[in-house]
């Protein structure tokens, strides 16, 4: 596997290197190095260095929680459950998968037959103190319901921060204006999963 891509991550070409030298490969370069740093002083050239770059004011420092930096479209942060676009109803069937496989123990759902005789969601928590947001509930949702979204701000005071199914699930009016988003990482289906797929024959 090549790991050229995580090694590299975050670096890009506006960063750059400040005064790196060549490092001596035998004894004498050494012993120069030793030398210049003795006599050259190096604390006021490490101080120099800095007032130089200071005073270029090429700032870098992300102005906390007034700028934010973006996140990567696989990161996993709050959950979000997902409504049908054709019908706005919500995704979740009640299967229960994504409770069993929580290696954290954090989900809690719980069923009831509707009026229609069919099975609806009557509990569904997360409870956030827990999670550690390993993205296998998302994973494993056969319905594409449970996704992880971008909200990462889930600091809380109290020490059982829960989010419940109302608060996860896309409000009717993002449906209508079109603005549910669908999940792009951990789980989802890639957009050539129809290529890949093999048919099942008609007959065998
Ligand atoms: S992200 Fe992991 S720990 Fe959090 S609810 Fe899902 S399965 Fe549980
Ligand atoms: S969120 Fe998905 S896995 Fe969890 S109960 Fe609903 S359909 Fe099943």
């Amino acid at each position: 596997m090549n790991t050229q891509a995580f090694n590299d991550r975050n670096v890009n070409d506006s960063y750059y290197m400040v005064d790196i030298e060549e490092y001596p490969t035998d004894g004498w370069g050494r012993f120069k190095r030793v030398i210049k740093r003795t006599f050259r002083g190096e604390l006021f050239v490490g101080l120099w260095v800095v007032l130089r770059e200071m005073l270029k004011f090429n700032i870098h420092t992300i102005q906390y929680p007034l700028e934010k930096m973006p996140i990567g479209p696989r990161y996993r942060a709050v959950h979000e459950m997902k409504r049908l676009w054709e019908s706005d109803a919500e995704r979740c069937i009640g299967c229960g998968l994504c409770e069993k496989i929580c290696i954290s123990n954090c989900i809690k759902m719980d069923t009831k037959i509707d009026e229609n005789s069919r099975k609806e969601v009557s509990e569904y928590t997360i409870n956030l103190g827990r999670c550690i947001f390993c993205g296998y509930c998302a994973e494993v949702c056969p319905e594409l319901a449970i996704t992880h979204g971008g909200e990462y701000e889930n600091g809380s005071e109290q020490r059982e921060h829960y989010i419940d199914y109302n608060g996860m699930l896309t409000p009717l009016e993002m449906m209508t204006q079109g603005k549910q988003q669908e999940f792009e990482g951990f789980g989802a289906i890639t957009p050539h999963e129809d290529a890949r797929m093999k048919k099942t024959p008609l007959a065998y």
